[in-house]
C-alpha cells in the first residue's frame, strides 16, 4: 500500500511541558515520518479557521484560548495508512478512555488539553496541511 499523508498538532500543553521530543518519538516509532514541521503561535483568526467545524460546540471558544496559549507545532506526518496509523497512536480525545501506548494516555492533561490533533480523513488532512504549509515546505 502507497504511503500517505496526515496532519498533526503538538498542542500547547505539551510544547509547555517540552514534550515535542517525546511525543514525535512515539509518532515515529508508529511508522510515520514527519516530512514537514514548524513551530508556530496561531493567531486567534487561524485557531478560528482551523477549528470551524466545531464553531457551534460549547467547548469552541475555550478551545480557541487554549490554541493559542503557546506555541504549537504543526507537522505533516507521511507512512502507510498515515490517518488511521496516526489516529491510533494518538488515542481517544478523553485521556480517561484513551488505550495504554497511546500518547494522550501518556501525555494529556485533558479532554481539551489533549497533547495533539490528528486528521480525521484524508479529505481533511489534505485541507489541514494546505492550511498550514506550502507545497515547497514538504519535503518526503
Ligand atoms: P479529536 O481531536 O480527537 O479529533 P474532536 O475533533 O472531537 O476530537 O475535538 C477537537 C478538540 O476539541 C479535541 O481534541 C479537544 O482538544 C477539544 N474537545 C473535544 N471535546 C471536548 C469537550 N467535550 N470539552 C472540551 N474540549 C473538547
Ligand atoms: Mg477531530
Amino acid at each position: 500500500m502507497a504511503a500517505t499523508r496526515t496532519f498533526s498538532i503538538i498542542k500547547p500543553d505539551a510544547t509547555r511541558r517540552n514534550l515535542t521530543g517525546a511525543v514525535t518519538k512515539m509518532l515515529e516509532e508508529a511508522g510515520l515520518r514527519v516530512v514537514a514541521s514548524k513551530r508556530i503561535q496561531m493567531t486567534r483568526e487561524q485557531a478560528e479557521g482551523f477549528y470551524a467545524v466545531h464553531k457551534e460546540r460549547p467547548f469552541f471558544g475555550d478551545l480557541v484560548e487554549f490554541m493559542i496559549s503557546g506555541p504549537v507545532v504543526v507537522q505533516v506526518l507521511e507512512g502507510e495508512d498515515a490517518v488511521k496509523r496516526n489516529r491510533d497512536v494518538m488515542g481517544a480525545t478523553n485521556p480517561s478512555d484513551a488505550a495504554e501506548g497511546t500518547i494522550r494516555k501518556a501525555y494529556a492533561e485533558s479532554i481539551e488539553a489533549n497533547s495533539v490533533h490528528g486528521s480525521d480523513s484524508d479529505e481533511n488532512a489534505k485541507i489541514e496541511i494546505d492550511y498550514f504549509f506550502k507545497p515547497e515546505e514538504i519535503v518526503g
